[in-house]
């Protein structure tokens, strides 16, 4: 069925906009189980500006919800379309604008893979440094717009780290541009900042300029076994005060034992924790060395150290490995809460607990060098029993992430899947405010409402 609003933007976006029911419901949801996703009007494959501010102008004059959407690999049901809604599909917006080696930044178009990006930058002996584990296939936008983080945040930051300007379209179809290529920049309230990490709620990220640095040295990296995740979680924050690593991953034994099932990498399931760590400065070596005496010394059954890059890439293959190869015993519901990095040892202590008290696996690994790790929940999902096993396991790892001076999510953002937590869990005035922001950028409350916050 047609509507006047539909006839409208067909008259603005002509062939873009998509109605065909197989390709809205592919559009339908991201990659987050257990989320709802509704059933949209229409889908818009936006192929320029003009496509976002012309479905933006029509959704704002009849007030039809709109949700954003790049690359869908998101984790927390953020795409996931409304009943009604406007899916703006801004993948194929995918121009590399401009590379500045002068000024070391690029200017891209929302859709642009993150990893192309970086090939990109490295023709130029610079390169993009947010690197998400989805880097082969998430956007900028959606990096940008989720402020995507990866296991080289440790060391570079997350993706908010790198944006130096926005030009975005807000909910009435006006263009804003925020931010600056220069390196120092008070002018006035940080828009930008604002806008990273919004998940679509505050307006449609159009162009992105992105900070990009010199390539790194190759890096040396080490593998550390230990009896315990909490000996592990220990030596990780010891290790901190040796070294400025770039990455610090760790893998439990129940992550471990589905990484060996899966992929025979002669992995000691015996241990109770993996630890991985890499340096990539000139003195790379000598500070790996130094982490690997710190592992030994906190009770390390076994430590690996090699300066040979691809032996570290190696290394970092049973790492990569860990969510597919969880999936493969079950469902899997697959958390992302973050604390200070000194109090890893307890979440991971915690974690162990919670999986007894709820009668769940749950498979742990995560970027333990800044504290943000993904307690993985594998369960039967057609046994009712189980399924409420694995939300209440999957809600109590989030409380006691919150208690421990930690955040409702690291890296993946709230959406759907964490929306009623961040309630639960953020101060009355605090939610207010950010509703009170959200009405200034959208006072129609168009933009990928019921999301977030
Ligand atoms: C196997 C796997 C590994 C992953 N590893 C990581 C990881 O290491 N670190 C990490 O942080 N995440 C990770 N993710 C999650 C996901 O890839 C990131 O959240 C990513 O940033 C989403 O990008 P996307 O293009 O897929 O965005 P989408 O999923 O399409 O959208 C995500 C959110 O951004 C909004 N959005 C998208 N584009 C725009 C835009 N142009 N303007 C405004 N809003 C927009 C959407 O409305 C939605 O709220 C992983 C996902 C998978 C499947």
């Amino acid at each position: 069925m047609t509507t006047p609003w539909l006839e409208e933007l067909t008259e603005a976006a002509g062939a873009r906009v998509v109605t065909d029911p197989d390709v809205l419901a592919a559009h339908a949801r991201d990659h987050a189980p257990f989320v709802a996703a509704g059933r949209a009007a229409c889908l818009v494959r936006a192929t320029g500006v003009e496509d976002v501010v012309g479905a933006m102008t029509v959704a704002q004059r009849h007030r039809v919800p709109v949700v954003t959407r790049g690359a869908g690999s998101g984790l927390a049901g953020g795409a996931n379309a409304i009943d009604g809604c406007i899916v703006l599909d801004v993948a194929g917006m995918d121009r590399i604008l401009s590379i500045d080696p002068a000024t070391r930044t690029a200017v891209v178009e929302p859709g642009v893979i993150n990893g192309d990006l970086d090939s990109a930058a490295g023709v130029h002996g610079l390169t993009y440094a947010p690197d998400p584990a989805s880097r082969a296939y998430s956007t900028i936008g959606g990096n940008i717009a989720t402020n995507a983080g990866g296991a080289c945040c440790l060391k570079y930051g997350v993706t908010g780290d790198h944006v130096a300007a926005l030009a975005v379209v807000l909910a009435d179809g006006t263009r804003i541009r925020t931010g600056t290529v220069a390196a120092k920049d008070v002018a006035g309230l940080d828009l930008t900042s604002l806008l990273v990490g919004s998940e679509g709620t505050l307006g449609v990220i159009v162009e992105a300029t992105l900070r990009l640095l010199p390539r790194a040295h190759p890096p040396a990296t080490l593998a550390a076994f230990f009896a315990t995740t909490e000996d592990a979680g220990r030596a990780v924050v010891a290790m901190q005060t040796e070294a400025a690593l770039s990455l610090v991953e760790l893998m439990d034994q129940a992550t471990l034992t589905a990484v060996e099932a899966h992929a025979r990498m002669q992995l000691d399931t015996a241990a109770g924790a993996l630890v991985i760590a890499q340096a990539d400065t000139p003195t790379a070596a000598a500070d790996i060395d130094r982490c690997a005496e710190v592992c030994t010394a906190h009770g390390a059954t076994d430590v690996v150290a090699t300066g040979d890059a691809d032996e570290g890439e190696q290394l970092l293959a049973a790492r990569r490995l860990a969510l597919p190869a969880l999936e493969q015993l079950g469902t899997t519901l697959l958390d992302d809460v973050g604390v200070p990095t000194p109090a890893l040892p307890k979440l991971l202590t915690a974690i162990t607990d919670i999986a007894e008290q709820h009668g769940v696996v749950i498979g742990t690994f995560g970027h333990a060098g800044d504290g943000n790790m993904h307690p993985t929940i594998v369960f039967d999902a057609t046994d009712e029993g189980a399924v409420a096993a694995a939300q209440a396991a999957f809600a109590a790892i989030v409380r006691t992430a919150v208690a421990l001076g930690g955040t409702v999510s690291g890296e993946h953002g709230v959406g759907t899947l964490k929306r009623s937590l961040l309630t639960e869990l953020t101060g009355t005035a605090e939610l207010a405010l950010m509703h009170r922001i959200k009405a200034a950028f959208d006072p129609c409350g168009i933009l990928n409402p019921g999301k977030g916050y």
